[in-house]
């Protein structure tokens, strides 16, 4: 936890708040933290800054902050997932929210089991608390957007081109004649991922006809979050 976030629930005073939840175990089992240390706080969807602990026992921590900062900027990428497994989704999650994705779109797709869409990560609470872990991670506020597509065909036909407006769109797919995976997002993207099994070749048309470009990041099959992981590390611009 590289930032402290908190909401309007957690507010004791004007400039104050107070964590009894997770937030404090980390506080003393990582932090090892002490009254008068500083620590970085952030409110979800708003600014960051400056926090000093005023008061801390076993129960609870007690804080007071400025915020003064903002959060760093989006990378301008609509994140087009289909649905992984549990284990693999919590850490896509964490990683789209990690990198500063605005949309991540959970998909179906031919090769989806099924009973994925059945998990309780998928649970409003649950995703919001790894989209969560991201943004402490990385020190970010704002939460990505997700949006859960659980039938293929009526999301490519009509939600599809209007994620695509001002967009380029990009289907990646290791297949020889794709081309390279963009090094920049000065343009928005669209990026689509397949399933563990790949996409089936009428989901690969139908991507297609809907205008994104095929690219590859070479000949080597990666796991469904490496692929993430590494289309999303191409674009972080270095300087800040
Ligand atoms: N057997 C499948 C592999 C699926 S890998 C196939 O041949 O298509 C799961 C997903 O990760 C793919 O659908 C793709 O979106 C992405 N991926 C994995 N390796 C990649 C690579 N080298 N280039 C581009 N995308 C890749």
């Amino acid at each position: 936890m590289n930032l402290l976030l908190f909401s309007a629930a957690d507010l004791c005073a004007p400039g104050e708040i107070r964590v009894a939840d997770q937030r404090l175990q980390h506080l003393h089992s990582v932090h090892r933290a002490a009254v008068g240390d500083s620590v970085r706080v952030g409110e979800i969807g708003g600014l960051m800054g400056e926090g000093r602990i005023t008061a801390l026992t076993d129960r609870q921590a007690t804080i007071t902050f400025q915020l003064d900062c903002n959060p760093p900027p989006k990378l301008p990428v609509t994140l087009l997932v289909a649905l992984p497994r549990p284990k693999m989704l919590r850490r896509i999650l964490r990683g789209a929210a990690e990198f500063g994705v605005e949309h991540l779109v959970l998909f179906n797709s031919y090769r989806v089991e099924k009973s994925f869409w059945q998990t309780p990560v998928l649970n409003d609470a649950t995703l919001r608390s790894y989209l969560l872990q991201g943004l402490e991670q990385s020190r970010d506020t704002v939460l990505p957007a997700v949006t859960l597509e659980r039938r293929f065909k009526p999301f490519v036909e009509d939600r599809l081109p209007g994620l695509l407006q001002g967009r380029r769109g990009l289907l990646a797919h290791p297949t020889p004649g794709a081309g390279a995976a963009p090094s920049t997002a000065d343009t928005p993207l669209l990026l689509a991922i397949g399933p563990e099994g790949g996409f089936i070749p009428y989901e690969v048309d139908m991507l297609q006809s809907a205008g994104l470009e095929t690219v590859s990041l070479g000949p080597r099959i990666l796991r469904v979050e490496n692929a993430v992981t590494a289309l999303l590390g191409r674009l972080l611009a270095p300087a800040h």
